[in-house]
């Protein structure tokens, strides 16, 4: 089973605003390259939007390592406040006694282990954490995070499992050939998640905790 982090496992931004991140981000952009930017980024929260941006427009350059570190600093900061999403943890350790499980996800890879390492009995039950490069290249839609996964665990496609909330884990979960369950706790992102075509959707994590424990029993 492969999890996404920001959405299935917790809210990363739940107190450190992502709105707050990203108007840091494109201050940054901005003092290097002010017309990259639209007005509807910079007053955005989606801080990862940014740094997705800059990678596409100046890929390799030095501006996209300093938006990833400042990103990835940020993100190290949320996740000391994030908030668990319910039923998470619970459905997290009922899989893993019967599942292997591992985290592919955009985030950086300190930010998931800052938040793991705060969570007695979850953080371990991961065999693996893939997160985002340094480079800023491979993220989602592009599965790289998950073919990493499934090479290091040895999981059959056939018999993997993502869960996501955005059209990006569909997307990177179609193209790795392996299944695919969307977790949407809000309409727009249901209607989202639809619109690229993923058609089993939970809009509780209770759903899945449930038949998790009906399938051990
Ligand atoms: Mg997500």
């Amino acid at each position: 089973m492969l999890f996404d982090f920001d959405g299935p496992v917790c809210q990363l931004f739940a107190a450190h605003s992502a709105a707050d991140v990203t108007a840091t981000l494109a201050a940054a952009v901005d003092r290097s390259e002010p017309d990259l930017l639209t007005d509807e980024q910079r007053q955005g929260a989606d801080p990862l939007g940014i740094l997705r941006s800059v990678a596409a427009a100046r890929p390799g350059s030095p501006l996209v390592r300093q938006v990833e570190q400042l990103l990835a600093r940020e993100e190290r900061r949320a996740a000391v406040h994030a908030r668990p999403t319910e039923y998470a943890d619970p459905l997290i350790r009922t899989l893993a006694s019967s599942h292997t499980l591992a985290i592919t996800s955009n985030n950086s890879p300190g930010a998931i282990h800052e938040y793991l390492n705060t969570r007695a009995g979850v953080g371990s039950c991961f065999e693996s954490v893939y997160g985002r490069a340094e480079s800023a290249e491979h993220l989602k839609p592009d599965p790289y995070c998950l073919v990493c996964a499934l090479d290091s665990t040895g999981a059959a496609r056939d018999q993997t499992l993502m869960i996501g909330d955005a059209p990006a884990d569909y997307e990177a979960a179609r193209r790795a050939g392996v299944g695919f369950i969307g977790f949407a706790s809000q309409e727009s992102r249901e209607h989202a998640l639809r619109e690229a075509g993923a058609r089993t959707i939970v809009t509780s994590l209770e759903e899945l905790l449930e038949a998790a424990r009906t399938v051990r029993h």
